[in-house]
């Protein structure tokens, strides 16, 4: 077997991964990654890029679908469009194929040496690879485990033919008639509603009384709204079962207690991701956990000297942003510098119809953490460029301490949004009170005006409410 020496090893080519890599590389770590499948891991194979590629297609087609019958508001109308899902799909696979070359370049530009092969611990220091020409043996000064997260299947409903995770359901060939999504987080719903707008008949069976329990009511609501109008069936507190005895049905039992069952050509199922902790030896470090989740401090470090985690396998927010941002702060404490995890906040967003976009304390969080708040929201249809994009359902709610009114989270749901995030995060970041926020001139006509307002709807004298 061949031996080959580095200061830095990372394991997983994702996010968090590669970010962590290329930092490494920028100063001058001599430093190895190694990825069983595609760089650029689960957000840019099968998760984030892909899913919003099929979002952003399903969302044209509606468009155009809806113009069709008569059901424009703007009075345009056209002959029934077609969809050739094949090409749609050899598109998306396109982008992923463009980054995935993206993020190898980014590698070797940075200097860092990409190995093709599934990694395996020999021990804390020594990784063995299976790589195409046979096993190699890496050993390092400090490993780095970014091997990132995998769909959490049901028992009684394992994936196979016609249940699917996530990644399944972005590489399908054809539109299925009837869909069911187990799971109204915001994976099942932003697939789902691609779906939708793409033909197929969707219904989503969630567990919990309603869908997007991770947000608030108050979010979640035009999101529930936007689903109805659709057409989409959503069945809260619904139980998943099993496949019905011919394989071609879900059976569910609904809140009543009910029991039914859901033909279906496909069943997806979203009900969580898991960390990616088995099959390359890590049981032979026995690091310290949390739950399933490895356990780290505030620099990634592990319970063993020399060994860090980054990303989805260090648990929640399992975002791809939060695992290249602890990738970065990992590659720079290796270079010897001072550095900790002293984020104020980590944006989410759902990217359904509407967006839902989160940054910091939502007011039941502040609450509970013993601040008084001042909270207030603006809506968007009062706002004219959300009238002009046809983008009313929907707000900008700002959560600030009533004493000093120091800005402790901004939460938005609206078509669009997302880009919004930056805003938000970054008055978090920078300690911006809601005064900090009213005194900034806020460009007009855009959604970003929301903001501004919310804060001086906050502040007492919104103008435009
Ligand atoms: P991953 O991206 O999972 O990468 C881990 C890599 O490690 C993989 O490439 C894997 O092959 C490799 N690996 C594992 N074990 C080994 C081994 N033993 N040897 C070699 N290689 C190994 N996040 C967002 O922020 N925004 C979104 O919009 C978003 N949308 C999503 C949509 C979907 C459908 C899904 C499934 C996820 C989405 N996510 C989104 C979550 C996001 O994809 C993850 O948070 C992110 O990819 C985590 O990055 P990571 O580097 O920790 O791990």
């Amino acid at each position: 077997m061949t031996e080959i020496t580095c200061k830095l090893l990372v394991i997983g080519a994702g996010p968090g991964g590669y970010t962590c890599a290329i930092r490494a590389g920028q100063l001058g770590i001599n430093t190895i990654i190694v990825e069983a499948e595609k760089p650029g891991g689960t957000c840019l194979n099968v998760g984030c890029i892909p899913s919003k590629a099929l979002i952003h297609a399903a969302g044209e087609y509606e468009t155009i679908t809806g113009a069709t019958e008569g059901k424009s508001a703007l009075g345009i109308s056209c002959a029934k469009p077609s969809l050739d899902f094949a090409r749609t799909i050899a598109w998306k696979d396109g982008i992923v194929r463009r980054l995935n070359g993206g993020v190898a370049g980014l590698l070797k530009k940075a200097g860092v040496r990409l190995i093709a092969g599934h990694a395996r611990f020999v021990d804390g220091k020594s990784i063995e690879v299976e790589t195409r020409s046979g096993p190699q043996m890496i050993r390092a000064e400090t490993v780095v485990i970014a091997t990132g997260s995998e769909p959490i299947p049901i028992p009684s409903l394992p994936f196979g033919d016609r249940v699917i995770s996530s990644t399944e359901a972005l590489a399908l060939t054809e539109i299925p008639n009837r869909l069911v999504v187990v799971g109204g987080g915001y994976i099942g719903l932003e697939l789902g509603t691609a779906f939708k707008k793409l033909g197929a008949a969707v219904t989503v069976v969630e567990a919990a009384p309603r869908i997007l329990p991770q947000y608030d009511g108050e979010l979640s609501a035009p999101v529930g709204r936007s689903l109805s109008a659709l057409g989409v069936t959503v069945l809260t507190g619904a139980k998943a079962k099993a496949l019905a005895a011919d394989g071609k049905a879900l059976a569910v039992e609904t809140a009543s207690g009910e029991q039914t069952s859901l033909e279906a050509d496909k069943i997806l199922v979203t009900v969580g991701r898991r960390p990616a902790t088995s099959g390359f030896g890590l049981e032979t470090l026995d690091l310290d956990t949390i739950g399933p989740f490895l356990r780290i401090d505030d620099r990634c470090r592990t319970s063993m000297r020399g060994v860090f985690a980054i990303g989805d396998v260090t648990g929640e927010p399992m975002l791809a942003h939060r695992a290249m941002a602890q990738g970065e702060m990992v590659a720079e404490i290796v270079a010897g510098r001072r550095r900790a995890w002293d984020r104020v906040s980590i944006p989410a967003i759902c990217f359904t119809d509407p967006e839902i976009v989160t940054v910091g304390l939502a007011p039941s969080e502040a609450s509970g953490r013993g601040f008084e708040i001042k909270t207030d929201h603006f809506p968007f249809r009062a706002n004219g460029r959300a009238l002009t994009l046809e983008h009313e359902d929907g707000f900008i709610r700002t959560v600030a301490r009533a004493d000093n009114h120091l800005l402790l989270g901004i939460q938005g749901v609206g078509a669009g949004i997302a880009e919004l995030s930056a805003a938000f995060s970054l008055a978090l970041e920078m300690g911006a009170r809601l005064d900090d926020v009213a005194m900034t001139i806020h460009a007009h006509p855009t959604q970003s005006e929301g903001f501004h307002e919310a804060a001086l709807k906050s502040l007492g004298h919104a103008i435009h409410i």
